[in-house]
């Protein structure tokens, strides 16, 4: 076997069900990503300030620590604050609750799932890399197409179909956030604080404000909308692709 040229990710995968567990990582390792099993809150923690992980599956049902606490103390203490963290949830209402919650998981799934919608949701998260916390004047980010929509950063420039599309500064920032990362739900939180930043004076309801606007100038039909999508208990998301 020729040795790899690029280090191959590394998934910390907490788990207490013994099974869930082995059957992630064996999965996690046909795709070629390592795999640090951790069968409790506390022990995960312990690992997580030893190392970097590329990415954090987390069961949100575990003994002692839950996932919401653990994946707060991981944003708050560990070498990991800024680690992509997808959260099993065992209900769908649990689902919602992780990210309404603003719990800090960068996406869910939902307990029983299947193997290909794990590896694509793992996928599409360690594409997205670690959480974009520095302040976006530094780095615009690079141009991005999603489906018929074209944006620039560096130049601030969307288009529609073959048409300029006219973005204020955080309309351009929230569009952006979602259509970086399609299918993933962001709470409005998770938006507030990508697209606000450290501006005051801002709600939870502003996000509404600002995606019913947005959805007026993008989308074909701002009442039925194809491209950002309600989740509904939970925010927003770009239609996946
Ligand atoms: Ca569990």
């Amino acid at each position: 076997m020729e040795a790899a040229t690029t280090p191959r990710p590394v998934v910390l995968v907490v788990e207490d069900e013994q099974n869930i567990r082995e059957l992630v990582c064996l999965h996690l390792g046909l795709e070629s990503y390592e795999c640090v099993p951790s069968g409790d809150g506390e022990d995960a923690l312990k690992l997580a300030r030893a190392r970097r992980f590329d990415l954090v599956i987390l069961d949100l049902m575990l003994p002692g620590l839950d996932g919401v606490t653990v994946c707060r103390a991981l944003r708050r203490e560990s070498q990991n604050t800024d680690v992509p963290v997808l959260m099993l949830t065992a209900r769908r209402e649990e689902s919602d609750k992780v990210v309404g919650l603003e719990s800090g998981a960068d996406d869910y799934l939902t307990k029983p799932f299947s193997v290909r919608e794990l590896i694509a949701r793992v996928r599409a998260l360690l594409r997205r890399g670690p959480r974009p916390i520095v302040s976006s004047s530094r780095e615009p980010g690079r141009p991005i197409t999603y489906k018929h929509i074209d944006m620039d950063p560096a130049r601030r420039r969307a288009r529609v179909g073959n048409k300029d599309v006219e973005l204020t500064s955080n309309e351009f920032q929230l569009l952006y956030v979602l259509l970086a990362s399609p299918g993933i739900v962001f709470s409005r939180e998770a938006l507030l604080s990508r697209v606000w930043k450290d501006q005051t004076f801002v709600t939870v309801r502003s996000v509404d404000t600002l995606i019913k606007r947005l959805r007026k100038k993008i989308e074909s039909n701002p009442a039925d909308p194809a491209v950002i999508l309600t989740v509904w208990g939970a925010g927003y998301k770009a239609a996946d692709v």
